[in-house]
């Protein structure tokens, strides 16, 4: 069997690896010159059952509303003349009431925890280097309100067999002593033992390695412009440099999947949510944190690869715009700065944007389309990382006709 795999980010490359592990021929269509170059080249790091929560919450619709009117620093919601951002944010909103918060929530939560545990294994198998740090992830909250409500909502993950602790400012400080004197202007955090950090790019690249060495062949450079399509099936793929053609197919493409699966008359609920992120040298490796986490008050993420310490936030309706500038950053360097002082080198700021392709559901869109050899493995959103493995092995073996070890309810096509 040969399989063509249209997206050479985490997700691409990862399907690759356990369609090829599984015996099949398999060849992957990149435009950018390497693997990893789009969204997943500096995300948060962050593999986080314990933050599985789904953005569509009771809470949201106000949120969206406020950002509107105000200069909101983590979320930023344009009117933009683009008819499928207001479609998308639609059906966010109906997805907004507490039982269908709760659904989306047990099905992320049921997945990161799949998904982790592949990622380990793989880890394991292939022994992958990736800066990882495994001794979980703090969740801090800044008011008592806001603790108390995590506190309250945190059943759902627990009940889906994610393990979470509340800590107080003090327990805090003595989990991540660099965090020390930041607990003055927290009142608790959840911990959640088991979650990890480690550097996404860098896992692909190894991962890619390992595509490599089994025989998959990559092609970069290589933009996929259309599909030719015979009756149910697709018969090649154009690209820049000729016809691909394969038994099967996979698209991959992170964001761009709605937008060329559209042209085979596709609707995927898939938009882009821009994020930034700024990576700095640390300069005192004994102030700055291993254990990585999340400040829930400004939704301002961290994570420590090696010798450098990531700082990562926003999301905004940007459409697919990826520039960014200085200014776009300054909010989080201030948090950062509060955080971890004299830690990092803040004159030597590495800026970066790219775009979680989210679905309004907060779940990806896993398997078989209306065409019979056409595969989805799209729609990661904010947990593209935590997901890889896991999402990759699935629609692996969907394609090799084996039984998905986990329950597809709310991750294929719709
Ligand atoms: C700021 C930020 C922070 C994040 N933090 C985390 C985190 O802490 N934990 C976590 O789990 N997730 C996180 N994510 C989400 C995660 O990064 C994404 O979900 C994941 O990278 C998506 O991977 P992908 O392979 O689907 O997409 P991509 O990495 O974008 O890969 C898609 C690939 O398809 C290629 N492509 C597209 N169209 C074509 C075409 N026509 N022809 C050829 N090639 C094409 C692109 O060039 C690209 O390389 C974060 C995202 C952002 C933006």
């Amino acid at each position: 069997m040969r399989i063509a795999i249209l997206g050479g980010g985490i997700v691409g490359v990862t399907t690759a690896y356990f369609l090829a592990k599984a015996g099949v021929q398999v060849t992957v269509i990149e435009r950018n010159p390497g693997v990893a170059m789009q969204t997943s080249f500096a995300n948060a790091g962050l593999i986080s059952p314990g933050h599985s929560y789904t953005w569509a919450s009771p809470q949201a619709p106000a949120i969206l509303a406020k950002s509107l009117f105000y200069k909101d620093q983590a979320l930023k919601l344009k009117l933009v003349p683009d008819w499928r951002m207001y479609a998308w944010c639609l059906k966010f909103i109906q997805n907004c009431t507490a039982a269908k918060a709760r659904t989306n929530t047990s099905r992320k939560a049921r997945l990161s925890l799949y998904s982790q545990s592949i990622i380990q294994e793989v880890t394991g198998r292939e022994k992958l280097e990736y800066d990882r740090v495994s001794k979980g992830l703090l969740y801090l909250h800044r008011e008592d309100t806001s603790l108390q409500r995590a506190i309250r909502n945190m059943g759902v993950l627990e009940d889906n067999g994610v393990p979470l602790r509340v800590l107080s400012p003090a327990e805090v400080g003595q989990y991540e002593p660099a965090l020390t004197d930041y607990t003055k202007h927290i009142s608790g955090a959840l911990y959640c033992p088991s979650d990890e950090s480690g550097d996404a790019r860098v896992f692909t690249k190894a991962m890619y390695e390992c595509c490599v060495a089994m025989g998959v062949r990559f092609m970069f450079d290589t933009v996929a412009t259309n599909a030719s399509v015979e009756g149910d099936r697709i018969k090649f793929i154009q690209t820049c440099k000729g016809p691909i053609d394969a038994d099967r197919f996979v698209f991959a493409m992170g964001c761009d999947t709605s937008r060329f699966a559209r042209k085979l008359g596709y609707r995927l609920p898939i938009y882009p949510v821009k994020g930034y992120s700024v990576t700095f040298p640390i300069l005192d490796p004994e102030r700055a944190p291993d254990v990585g986490g999340l400040d829930e008050h400004h939704l301002i993420a961290w994570a420590r690869f090696g010798s450098t310490l990531r700082v990562t936030g926003t999301a905004e309706f940007a459409g697919y715009d990826t520039t960014h500038k200085p200014s776009d950053f300054s909010h989080m360097i201030d948090v950062a700065k509060l955080m971890f002082p004299d830690a990092i080198d803040f004159t030597r700021p590495s800026y970066w944007a790219g775009l979680r392709p989210m679905t309004p559901d907060g779940t990806p869109i896993l398997g078989p389309s209306r065409h019979k050899n056409l595969f989805f493995n799209a729609g990661h959103g904010h947990l593209g990382w935590t997901w890889s493995c896991g999402t990759a092995r699935i629609v692996s073996d969907l394609i090799i006709g084996k039984t998905p070890e986990v329950s597809l309810d709310g991750l294929t096509l719709r």
